[in-house]
């Protein structure tokens, strides 16, 4: 049986290259797919118990009414759930990829806790949506009327786009900008395609372009137009621009060629997947081929570095971290995948230098010990003294995460309240900051995040942005 099968499909194979062109067998193969995914989606949704007490629900920043969705997925009420998934989420094919719905939904579902195994409700929830994309049900926004208000919004991350999104809808006038070429913020430039393919992010620019949103692209507010000049010209303003000041290594050595930050290296090589010119690429700079990498740092973009440098064929990857495995701030699941993909982590290490000259040849690993627990409950690493060694490496890439830029001094806006941490003060329900008419979301209020906190954020601003222009809509008609 076995033998007949192997036969038919060797004769099968004989046959096809002469009748079948590429777009067919892409056809064949996506169809397959389509099969797979169908048959997946189902088999999922059913696991759902219903359990009564859904804490995926609690544990979704959005609240998305997973149970429920769920529920119509397996009934087959494709069009149902996708109405209802994307009634409170403005991206919910971009979150199924990317949120990390082990620390979220998925790791509070009963069966997950009664040691069965989650609902895979993250990839239920891109299932949805991608069919909805597919079936053409996620319909062009079209307000029932145009506003004569416009707002302003600065940053095309996730935190404005969603903002955008639900202020359009509205029929307000909106105006993004951005000082990078393509909307998206850290979806387009930050986050790999193996994570989150470009043409997910791109379709969704487009369905707000389309929508009567206006892009003002490669326009840095503070160098290209002053904060104030855009407060001038809307009656609100969101502030969603991110966090992108990465934190630096003190250590002698650091400004060695070869020593690159993490943001800089991921934009590169996302450039490149869109078939950019990148000059410090194409010199090998940010091209991990062929090296020895090592990455420091143990936050997810630490785990973006690792798999981005196994695919661009680097030698050997390594990810050092100053604590263990169980105290790391990056998902486990991340962990999983990177290891399996190659990467060794080498944990409780911290570098204590780099050696070569003009480039880097190697870095001074310090191996550390786990004290006393810190203010926080962590417990702090701590240097084992004389256990030093040398770590070869051609590229070092620095992922310790990011802080916010100091935006009142660069805009020249003193009055605009930031915390202690440089963050944006604001009001934690409407996102009004200090300066009125002005709200934030994003990054730049809650410190570096994750899109689904953004996408929140942008919601719930625009909503109270609404509020205002009613308020001062009705004032101003008085
Ligand atoms: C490498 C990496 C991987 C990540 N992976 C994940 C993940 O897998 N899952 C997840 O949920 N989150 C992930 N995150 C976090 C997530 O991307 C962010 O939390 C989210 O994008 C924040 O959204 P935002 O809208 O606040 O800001 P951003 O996405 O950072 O967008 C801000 C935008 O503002 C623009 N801007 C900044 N300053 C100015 C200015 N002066 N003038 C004009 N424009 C300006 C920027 O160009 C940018 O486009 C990752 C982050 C990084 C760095
Ligand atoms: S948005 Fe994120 S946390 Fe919420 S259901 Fe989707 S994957 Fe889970």
């Amino acid at each position: 049986m076995a033998t007949q099968k192997m036969l038919k499909f060797v004769t099968v194979g004989k046959e096809m290259p002469e009748k079948r062109d590429a777009s067919s067998r892409a056809q064949d193969f996506h169809e397959i797919y389509r099969e797979y995914a169908d048959r997946k989606a189902a088999e999922q949704s059913s696991r759902c118990s219903q359990c009564g007490v859904p804490y995926c629900q609690s544990h979704c920043p959005l609240h998305n009414n997973i149970p429920d969705w769920l529920k119509l997925t397996a009934e087959g009420r494709l069009q149902e759930a996708y109405e209802l998934s994307q009634a409170t989420n403005t991206f919910p094919e971009i979150c199924g990829r990317i949120c990390p719905q082990d620390r979220l939904c998925e790791g509070n579902c009963v069966i997950e806790q009664s040691g069965h195994g989650t609902v895979t409700i993250g990839s239920v929830e891109k299932y949805i949506t991608d069919t909805a994309w597919e079936e053409g049900w996620v319909k062009p926004i079209r307000p029932h009327r145009e506003r004569p208000e416009s707002v302003g919004i600065i940053g095309a991350g996730p935190g404005g786009l969603a903002a955008a999104d639900m202020l359009r809808r509205q029929g307000v006038q909106v105006t993004v900008y951005d000082r990078y070429d393509r909307a998206g913020g850290l979806m387009t430039y930050g986050i790999p395609g193996f994570k989150l393919e470009k043409d997910v992010v791109e379709r969704r620019n487009a369905q707000l372009a389309e929508g009567g949103v206006t892009f003002v692209l490669n326009c840095s507010v503070g160098e290209d137009i002053t904060f104030d000049a855009i407060r001038g010209q809307h009656d609100a303003v969101l502030i969603a621009t991110g966090v992108y000041k990465a934190r630096d290594i003190e250590a002698p050595g650091v400004g060695a060629r070869g020593i690159v930050k993490a943001v800089d290296y991921l934009t590169a090589s996302n450039r490149k997947g869109f078939g950019d010119e990148v000059a410090a690429f194409d010199s090998g700079e940010l091209d991990a081929s062929g090296k020895r990498v090592v990455v420091i740092g143990g936050g997810d973009t630490a785990m973006d570095c690792v798999r981005t440098a196994i695919r661009q064929g680097a030698l050997s990857v390594k990810c050092l971290y100053r604590r263990d495995r169980a105290n790391m701030p990056g998902s486990q699941r991340e962990v999983a995948n990177a290891e399996e993909e190659g990467v060794e982590f080498v944990w409780l290490s911290a570098p204590k230098g780099f050696t070569g000259g003009v480039d880097v040849d190697g870095v001074m690993v310090q191996r550390m010990r786990l004290g006393a627990p810190d203010a926080t409950g962590r417990q702090s690493p701590e240097i084992i003294e004389g256990a030093d060694y040398l770590e070869p490496a051609d590229l070092v890439v620095q992922a310790l995460g990011f802080e916010p830029e100091a935006l009142p001094t660069l805009w020249g806006v003193p009055e605009l309240k930031v915390t202690r941490w440089g963050t944006i003060k604001a009001d934690f329900r409407t996102h009004e900051t200090s300066l009125p008419g002005v709200y934030a979301a994003g990054d730049i209020v809650r410190g570096a995040s994750l899109v689904v906190w953004a996408i929140r954020d942008g919601r719930e601003a625009a909503e109270a942005i609404l509020g205002y222009l009613n308020q001062t809509g009705a004032v101003a008609a008085e």
